[in-house]
């Protein structure tokens, strides 16, 4: 059984200024121990996908689909037993780990508080847990007496690393967990995030929109735009052979971890990704595609067969479709 098996997981978002469709029918599967990466520009419905596994949504949300965590859909899940999943099932890291610790609190009581909330050790016990657990991620267990604001940007991503770890989760959720910071730190966080993932057999989503990174972490990328999985793969494959433009796009403007000069917007593509309330006609991409040719605005491609394991929401890889073109050209 997949630790996590996304099946047609459509997400939409309620907004006085009319329906949001953030996901639309994504599926997505992680084997035990495996690493998918998660790839896209900003506001093409990632996080929204990781907010979707651990209901963390706003209330009106509308979420349809299967989420199965170990076999066991979250969709469905009562209070209880959600509460009971979150941290202990499936865990996060976020990107801006000042944002998610509470400010006025030791994080060595934080972290203890989240092991002992599981009944996993009490008091004493969840306070060593939590040296070991800072330990484990690289901090002195003194460090435990410290408020978040007096740790650096690096220090507290790995305190958020060893809370996720506390309740020892099979899935973990890393939602741009080195964005925020600068290139060494980031470099050093990816390792400690790869070294723990081995060491516990950790399956892992490895959100991010730097291609670059995930190719250094994952077993799997799958690409998002506008709100739909458009390229899936073997990381390395996908990454040094993309077939969907817009993945050969995301390559070109990431060769490098952390390469400043392409921060932000990937080189060589106009525009920005389409808001979800005005998703294009045809494929989605084709007003940015560099690629585009005749049918591209009218007809939606799914997601074909693109090599070995691997698959592309793009005409141009559907033999069919080209070989069709090409004879009434
Ligand atoms: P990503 O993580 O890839 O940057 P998100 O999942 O955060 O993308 O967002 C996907 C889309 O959903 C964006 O257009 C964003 O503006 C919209 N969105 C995200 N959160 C909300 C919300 N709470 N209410 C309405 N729209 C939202
Ligand atoms: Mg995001």
């Amino acid at each position: 059984m997949s630790t996590l098996s996304i099946r047609d997981l459509s997400v939409t978002y309620r907004t006085s200024s009319g329906d949001v469709p953030a996901v639309r029918t994504v599926d997505l599967e992680i084997e035990k121990g495996e690493v998918v990466g998660l790839a896209g520009e900003s506001g093409c419905g990632k996080s929204t996908i990781a907010g979707a596994i651990l209901r963390l949504l706003p209330r009106r949300t509308n979420v349809a689909g299967q989420i199965l965590l170990d076999g066991e859909n979250v969709l469905e899940m009562s209070p209880r037993k959600l509460r009971a999943v979150r941290w202990a099932g499936a865990s996060i890291v976020f990107q801006g780990a000042m944002h998610a610790l509470n400010p006025v609190r030791r994080v060595g009581e934080q972290i203890a508080e989240a092991v002992e909330t599981h009944g996993l050790a009490r008091e004493r016990e969840a306070r060593i847990r939590a040296g070991v657990l800072l330990e484990e991620v690289g901090l002195p267990p003194r460090r435990a007496g410290d408020y978040p604001h007096e740790l650096s940007g690096g220090q507290r991503q790995r305190v958020m690393i060893a809370m996720a770890l506390a309740c020892n989760p099979k899935l973990v959720i890393a939602d741009e967990p080195t964005t925020a910071l600068d290139v060494m730190v980031q470099a050093q966080v990816l390792a400690l995030l790869k070294r723990l993932q081995r060491e516990f057999g950790l399956a892992m989503l490895f959100i991010t929109h730097d291609l670059s990174v995930l190719v250094e972490v994952a077993d799997r990328l799958a690409v998002m735009y506008a709100g739909k999985i458009i390229e899936e793969g073997p990381a390395r494959t996908v990454f040094h052979d993309p077939q969907h433009p817009y993945t050969r796009a995301l390559a070109d403007a990431f060769p490098e971890i952390g390469d400043e000069r392409f921060r932000g917007r990937p080189s060589g593509l106009g525009g920005d990704p389409p808001d979800p309330q005005h998703i294009p006609e045809g494929c989605p991409f084709h007003p940015r595609c560099p690629q585009v040719f005749e049918p591209c605005p009218t007809v939606k491609p799914r997601l074909f067969t693109a090599g070995e394991n691997r698959r592309a929401a793009c005409l141009l890889v559907d033999e069919a479709y080209v070989a069709a073109a090409e004879r009434d050209a």
